[in-house]
């Protein structure tokens, strides 16, 4: 009998991998990440290969293998249909999943960030209505901030890095290097100089550190609460986004 394991997957990606197989990545509950190869799926009837595209969730027999491992048999558990029909959700999973799989590392089981993206997943494929651009950035940034935290980049939104004061309504800034909010004037201090001059540093309002820690402090569920103006959503998203470029 084979060595084999077992585990529920998410499916991030797939490409091609020597003749007829392809090679895919996916997110496991009891292993984490994986590249595992699916013999046999390059060929257009393998019932194998529907149960393994991008963003299908389903239940994997991992066997090993010579190099590899590979997928012996594979059940599949969702597709998320809804997402799949609107160009809205796909975009914004399409970014977090790309987002997921470059920021995890393979070999690292963390069943909480299974759990993470799966339940963002199953928020978007229940949505009712489509997805409107304002909720997609919404929705993301809240991805993208929790999964940030999970691996370790847990900002600090409420206590100046510099002093340890309680941080207050007015002119502040945002350390994507040290990970959270400096004062005004200790960013004069002679330590920031450096980082002022190098980007890294974001000036941030009152009204998106609320939000940040309104996302930091809720579950994803709490996004449909929100009522952000475009002006916050649009410096949220700009954040989000320089946030990822600094750590990506
Ligand atoms: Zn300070």
């Amino acid at each position: 009998m084979e060595e084999s394991r077992n585990t529920p997957a998410l499916i991030l990606n797939r490409q091609n991998y020597k003749e007829n197989d392809t090679l895919v990545t996916i997110y496991s509950k009891n292993f984490g990440k994986l590249n595992l190869v699916a013999r046999g799926t390059k060929k257009m009837k393998s019932k194998l290969a529907a149960h393994l595209e991008p963003l299908v969730l389903s239940d994997l027999m991992i066997l090993k293998g010579r190099g590899r491992d590979y997928i012996g048999a594979a059940v599949l558990r969702k597709s998320y249909l809804n997402i799949r029909e609107d160009l809205n959700r796909v975009y914004y999973v399409g970014k977090a999943i790309n987002l997921f799989n470059r920021l995890v590392k393979e070999e690292h089981p963390d069943e909480r960030l299974f759990l993470l993206i799966t339940r963002w997943l199953d928020i978007l494929d229940e949505k009712e209505n489509n997805l409107s651009k304002e909720d997609g950035e919404l929705l993301f940034a809240f991805f993208a901030f929790k999964l940030l935290a999970e691996l370790g980049y847990q900002p600090e939104l409420y206590h100046c890095l510099s002093c340890g004061k309680e941080v207050k309504a007015g002119k502040n800034s945002f350390s994507f290097k040290n990970g959270g909010i400096i004062e005004e004037t200790c960013l004069d201090k002679k330590e920031y100089l450096e980082l002022r001059y190098n980007g890294g540093i974001l000036a941030v309002s009152d009204n998106c550190i609320k939000l940040l820690r309104f996302i930091t402090d809720n579950k994803f569920a709490s996004a449909e609460k929100l009522r952000v103006d475009q002006k916050s959503m649009k410096e949220l998203s700009n954040f989000v986004n320089n946030f990822i470029n600094f750590i990506v």
